[in-house]
């Protein structure tokens, strides 16, 4: 069965990037009926708070992410030591007294010979008194996973065939002298144990995986199927940040885009599919495969998003929008109120605008009475129905000699005091005759 991960830090408010890799490895497990894992990673006490843990799970579950399973890494500390104790036995790591300057200096000093920054593995030749000395000095050891100098391959679920040798990457530290794990071996230990078989994250990975890949091996694990994809940036280019807290979840629904708006941009943004807009995660799983990401950067566009969301709001049903409508306490939105007001939406909460422009008191834009009398004078009595505008304009034509914008602007801007806005023909009826008359300055 495939088991899949989406690992955040909870060291912030998921952005877009991270928002697109949930949703990616979501929906490559629904449609291999497999099963979704949240695991936080919050190994980093200081950095992770519950507030950005809670803040995570809600934009999930607005998104629709639900999860199979909950992990974190913060409560397996234990399975984390006894995997260190295992790598220590078994060789695999060795122990490093280096001071972070020091560890600057030696990387500057390869980096200004013109060669890349890897470690040396001084440690490793360290004699016997110079490593009593360090400890005598106060120094705490902190600890390296020896690399295998051999061939790394895999074959990745977007780029295809990647290489690596274990001699071109650094031998990573796994813990810190005071004793805290690094991103790398908590992770490669989880996706062992929660038996995850595809892992789906982004391309800034990829040197991680060819180093937990060796560490899976270590371990006696298999390691999983492996998926890295470009990372997105904002429309400039830019890189998004959590931290920085850029383009982040919950202020697009604030903004209010539709979670469906947001995920079907999400589901197929840098990917040879066409971006539409759909109306269910299972729609967007049914034909989802994480093949089809391309190795461009893809840049996210704000207006793109608008363009769905509204094409999600015209198209969406009364039976769908009906409860949401009386959640905003819009008591007579009816479905021809919804029909008459939705192709107008650009979104959900705009509908209250529009009720308040049919039902209740606004400010008409009168600009020429004697007209505008006119008009009232010529109102046709009720019941009215989409052909009443018609008929009316059609009379008032007749009357006045006024034509196209000049017969139309002066109406649309007394009766619903703006310049724009659904139909007249469909809102006439809604607004009814004893609020017209008084929008047109007439008696009621
Ligand atoms: N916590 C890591 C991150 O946010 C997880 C990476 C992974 O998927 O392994 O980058």
């Amino acid at each position: 069965m495939t088991i899949v991960r989406f690992a955040p830090s909870p060291t912030g408010y998921l952005h877009v990037g991270n928002a697109r890799m949930a949703l990616a490895n979501w929906l490559h497990a629904r449609s291999k009926g497999g099963r979704f894992i949240l695991r936080l990673d919050d190994t980093d006490s200081e950095r992770s708070t519950e507030e950005f843990a809670g803040a995570i799970q809600n934009d999930l579950r607005w998104m629709g992410l639900e999860w199979d399973q909950l992990e974190r890494q913060s409560v397996r500390m234990e399975r984390y030591r006894e995997t260190m104790d295992a790598l220590k036995q078994a060789g695999r790591v060795y122990a490093c007294f280096e001071t972070p300057e020091e560890l600057d200096f030696s990387r500057k000093r390869l980096l200004s010979r013109g060669k890349p920054p890897i470690y040396d593995r001084a440690a490793l030749t360290l004699s016997d008194k110079k490593r009593q000395q360090y400890e005598a000095e106060g120094r705490i050891a902190h600890w390296r996973f020896k690399l295998d100098y051999a061939d790394i391959d895999f074959d990745d679920l977007v780029r295809g065939h990647v290489h690596f040798h274990g001699s071109n990457l650094s031998d990573p530290v796994l813990v810190r002298g005071d004793g805290t794990y690094l991103y790398m071996m908590p992770s490669a230990v989880d996706d062992i144990d929660m038996g995850i078989t595809d892992v789906i994250r982004g391309e800034d990975h990829v040197a991680n995986t060819a180093v937990q890949i060796q560490l899976f091996e270590a371990l006696g694990a298999t390691p999983p199927t492996f998926a890295h994809t470009p990372l997105l940036t904002d429309i400039g280019g830019k890189g998004l940040s959590k931290r920085l807290g850029s383009m982040t979840v919950a202020s697009l629904r604030e903004e209010g885009v539709e979670a469906m708006a947001l995920n079907s941009y999400l589901a197929h943004i840098g990917t040879s599919d066409t971006i539409e807009a759909r109306t269910s995660l299972d729609d967007l799983a049914g034909d989802f495969d994480i093949g089809h990401t391309g190795r461009g950067t893809p840049k996210f566009d704000p207006d793109h998003l608008k363009v769905l969301n509204a094409a999600l709001l015209h198209g969406t049903p009364f039976e769908d929008a009906a409860s949401r409508l009386y959640a905003l306490g819009l008591e007579r939105a009816d479905a021809d109120f919804w029909s008459a007001v939705r192709p107008n939406l650009q979104r959900f909460n705009d509908a209250a605008d529009w009720h308040k422009v049919c039902f209740a008191d606004i400010n008409p834009l009168v600009d020429d009475p004697e007209f505008v009398r006119a008009a009232a004078g010529l109102l046709p009595m009720e019941p009215w129905d989409q052909t009443t505008w018609q008929k009316w304009t059609g009379q008032i034509k007749e009357v006045t000699g006024r034509k196209g914008k000049e017969l139309f602007l002066p109406l649309r801007l007394a009766l619903t005091g703006l310049d724009h806005g659904p139909e007249l023909k469909v809102l006439l009826p809604l607004i009814g005759r004893e609020r017209v008359l008084k929008r047109l300055g007439g008696e009621s």
